[in-house]
């Protein structure tokens, strides 16, 4: 009996370690997660050269990039803590640094609103969206925080702040690490992303994938990851060739 028992749970860890492997054999094959395994095992020079240093809008943007990094989690991403079936909502930009160092600026001309119970995060309310004018959008800004929930937003916009008028490159902080009260820690970035309005001045669920869009045309680079592996550098083509991704 015990050696049966034994025997179940050899077969029990083969199949978890197999499963491990298999993932990581997946994440090694396949070429979308090149760049973001340099950046896990890289070095200091290896992740310098990962990084977008980039102030102004590329050529035809209407958005400028809300932070230079490694633009590592792309527009419905499934890696991470993400799945197929709950992608990822917006792009996250990674710092080489530590947590609030790196500057935070707005994307775009719009009015803030920081809820009273938000620890590192703002939403920027733009009424008239620049690809499809006459549609709200809002522009989600999170993790500008240490670990311990310590902001680093600026003093002007403090928790309560409402439709506060900010011009595109205004610094609204610093990049940071906080994860609310999940125990997984995270690497120091923004997370970024374009949630669409409720019709009724309000926006939607900014966590649900579905309320999101792909900032791709907004900042003329690919960062959809149905694009990837193409480089998030500036380009007059940034929607994906059709198959890609697939
Ligand atoms: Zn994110």
């Amino acid at each position: 009996m015990k050696r049966r028992l034994l025997l179940l749970l050899v077969f029990a860890l083969l199949l978890l370690t197999g499963g491990v492997a298999l993932t990581l054999w997946r994440s090694y094959g396949d070429p979308r997660s090149t760049p973001f395994l340099q950046w896990a095992r890289g070095n200091n020079a290896t992740r310098e050269a990962l990084i977008v240093t980039e102030r102004e809008a590329c050529p035809g943007a209407p958005f400028i990039l809300p932070a230079d990094g490694f633009i590592g989690l792309l527009y419905g991403d499934p890696r991470g803590p993400y799945s197929a079936s709950s992608p990822h909502q917006g792009i996250d930009i990674f710092s080489n640094d530590a947590p609030g160092r790196v500057p935070v600026y707005a994307a775009y001309d719009g009015y803030v609103t920081r809820e009273s119970n938000w620890k590192s995060s703002l939403i920027i309310r733009v009424p008239d969206d620049p690809l499809q004018p006459g549609r709200e959008i809002w522009l989600y800004y999170t993790h500008m925080a240490d670990q311990d929930g310590n902001d680093f937003i600026v003093d002007a916009l403090p928790a309560g702040t409402h439709e506060q008028f900010v011009q595109q490159g205004t610094l609204l902080g610093y990049t940071g690490d906080y994860n609310g009260n999940s125990p997984r820690t995270i690497w120091v970035h923004l997370h970024f992303s374009i949630v669409l309005g409720n019709g009724r001045g309000g926006y939607l669920n900014e966590l649900e994938f579905a309320n999101t869009i792909d900032p791709s045309p907004y900042l003329m680079r690919p960062v959809s990851y149905a694009c990837a592996p193409r480089p998030t550098t500036c380009t007059p083509d940034p929607g994906c060739p059709a198959g890609a991704g697939s």
